[in-house]
């Protein structure tokens, strides 16, 4: 574990820093740090369910309250009804780091200005095998497929890449591509397309040559 985050994570902690997604981190008369579901902040911590390790962790937030798994972490349907105790800093970083994987690195090394976001055009250059074939994917595809996969009904990251380094998305609000937040609440960044976006630009190209071939045959 990085001290050196483990030490920013107390700072922003003392500074008032107390959200990040769907989790609410509160002081503890238990242990150093509670953590809890944001719509759990009111009910009595003995109601909540203790997840007591990393293993319960991850066990809890494997599906949402349907029975649906949940392929990604950051997606907006966590499960309420929990309560995690931290005893210190590094139990808290490592919590976190299990319901929000890589977040609060991704979000110190963004204000420390080294966080490069990667375009979409960029990432699916780097494909191969049969991913090689995403990149031939249409701007207005891709637009179209961001809109439908990272939209906040999805995920709740926000969306820092865009198509190629010097365009801008135009299906998202200001705010689901910028790193701003109420006070107190660390935004969850997301610096490159995931495999979703991956995965789903291989099919829509795939589509659109196959519509192609159609029309001209
Ligand atoms: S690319 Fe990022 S914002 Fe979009 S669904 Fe994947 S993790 Fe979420």
């Amino acid at each position: 574990m990085d001290t050196n985050l483990n030490e920013q994570l107390a700072a922003w902690i003392a500074t008032g820093g107390n959200r990040l997604g769907q989790i609410q981190i509160e002081q503890s008369d238990e242990a150093t740090f509670a953590l809890t579901h944001v719509d759990d902040i009111d009910q009595p911590r003995d109601s909540l369910i203790l997840l007591s390790d990393l293993a319960a962790m991850r066990a809890w937030t494997r599906s949402n309250e349907a029975g649906d798994l949940r392929p990604l972490k950051t997606s907006p349907d966590l499960r309420p009804g929990w309560l995690v105790l931290a005893g210190d800093i590094v139990a808290l970083r490592e919590a976190l780091e299990c319901l929000y994987p890589g977040m609060v690195a991704a979000y110190f090394r963004h204000l420390a200005g080294r966080a490069a976001p990667v375009s979409l055009r960029e990432t699916l250059e780097r494909q191969t095998g049969m991913y090689r074939f995403a990149r031939s994917i249409s701007d207005a595809g891709a637009e179209s497929l961001v809109e439908q996969v990272c939209q906040n009904q999805r995920c709740l990251k926000r969306v820092l890449w865009t198509l190629t380094a010097a365009d801008a998305w135009s299906c998202f609000s200001k705010q689901k591509t910028s790193s701003e937040t109420p006070e107190g609440e660390m935004p969850l960044l997301c610096l490159e397309p995931c495999f979703l976006i991956v995965a789903g630009a291989r099919l829509t190209a795939k589509r659109e040559h196959e519509a192609t071939e159609k029309a001209t045959s």
